[in-house]
C-alpha cells in the first residue's frame, strides 16, 4: 500500500464498498467509459451490487451512455444521492460540473471534487465500485488511483502502437502505486462490415495481445468496432443490456466473469 495507508482496498474512503476497480486508458477516446459502463452492467446483471463513478472530467460521457439526464439530489445538503439506472448506482463529475469548467481547473482543485464524489456519495453496501479514470497517466488520475485503495485495474487500448505505448506508461504508473493491473482489453479491434461480415483490422491487430504477453498480465478480451456500440452508447442503453445476445455483450460478460 502507498506510505501511510494500511488496511484492505477501499476500507478507509468507502467502508461499504469490497472491490474498487479502475478502469484506465492511457489516452483519451479509445473506449475507456464505454468498457466501464457495459463491465458495470455486466456486473450487475451477474447479481452484484455496482456501482459507477465517472471520474473522466476531460469528457464525462457516462451520464449519456446511461440515459441519465437529471441530476442526483442532497436531501441533506452534504452528501449525494447516487443515480439509480440499468441495476446501477451511477455518478459522474459531468453532473457537476461543465466540462469546460473542469477543463481550466488546476490539480488539486479537481482532486478534491473527485474526492468529493468518492467520499461524498452514498454508495451504500457495494460489491463492486466501477471507476471510470480520467484518461492518461496526469497527477489527478495518479492521486485518485491511490486514494480509493483500488483492488485493480482494468486497461483499455486499441491495438495500434501509439495507443499501446500509453498502455505501457500506464501499467508503469499503476506498478508505481502498487495497484495490480487485471487485464488488458484491446476496444475497436476489428471492423465488421455490417453488410457483408467483411472483417477489417482498421487500428492494425493483435496490440492488447502483444501488450498482455509483454507484461505477463491477463488479456481479458477484444471488442469489435460496432456501430452498434456507438449507437448503444449514444442511446444511452449499453450493449450488454440492449443486445444482450451480440457477441460484444458476450465479450463484456465474459470479463465480468475474469475480473
Ligand atoms: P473514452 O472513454 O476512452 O474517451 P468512449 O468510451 O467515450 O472513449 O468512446 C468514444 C466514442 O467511441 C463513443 O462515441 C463510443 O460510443 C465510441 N466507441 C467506443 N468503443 C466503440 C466500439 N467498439 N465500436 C464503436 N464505437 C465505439
Amino acid at each position: 500500500a502507498p506510505a501511510g495507508m494500511g488496511g484492505t482496498p477501499g476500507q478507509a474512503l468507502l467502508p461499504q464498498v469490497k472491490n474498487v476497480i479502475l478502469v484506465g486508458a492511457g489516452k483519451g477516446g479509445v473506449g475507456k467509459s464505454t468498457v466501464s459502463v457495459n463491465l458495470a452492467t455486466a456486473l450487475a446483471r451477474e447479481g452484484a451490487k455496482v456501482g459507477l463513478l465517472d471520474a473522466d472530467f476531460y469528457g464525462p460521457s457516462v451520464p449519456l451512455m446511461t440515459g441519465i439526464t437529471d441530476k442526483p439530489t442532497s436531501p441533506d445538503g452534504k452528501t449525494l444521492l447516487p443515480m439509480e439506472k440499468h441495476g446501477l448506482k451511477v455518478m459522474s463529475i459531468g453532473f457537476l460540473v461543465e466540462a469546460d469548467q473542469a477543463l481550466i481547473w488546476r490539480g488539486p482543485m479537481l482532486h478534491g471534487a473527485l474526492m468529493q464524489l468518492v467520499r461524498d456519495v452514498r454508495w451504500g453496501e457495494l460489491d463492486y465500485l466501477i471507476l471510470d479514470l480520467p484518461p492518461g497517466t496526469g497527477d489527478v488520475a495518479l492521486s485518485l488511483s491511490q486514494s480509493v485503495r483500488a483492488a485493480g485495474a482494468v486497461l483499455v487500448t486499441t491495438p495500434q502502437d501509439v495507443a499501446l505505448a500509453d498502455v505501457v506508461r500506464a501499467k508503469q504508473m499503476f506498478d508505481k502505486v502498487h495497484i495490480p493491473v487485471l487485464g488488458i482489453v484491446e476496444n475497436m479491434s476489428q471492423f465488421v462490415c455490417p453488410n457483408c461480415s467483411h472483417v477489417t483490422p482498421i487500428f492494425n491487430k493483435g496490440g492488447g495481445h502483444r501488450a498482455a504477453q509483454m507484461f505477463s498480465i491477463p488479456f481479458l478480451g477484444e471488442i469489435p468496432l460496432d456501430l452498434k456500440i456507438r449507437e448503444a452508447g449514444d442511446a444511452g442503453v449499453p450493449v450488454v443490456i440492449g443486445a444482450p445476445d451480440s457477441p460484444e455483450a458476450q465479450a463484456f460478460r465474459a470479463m465480468a466473469r475474469n475480473i
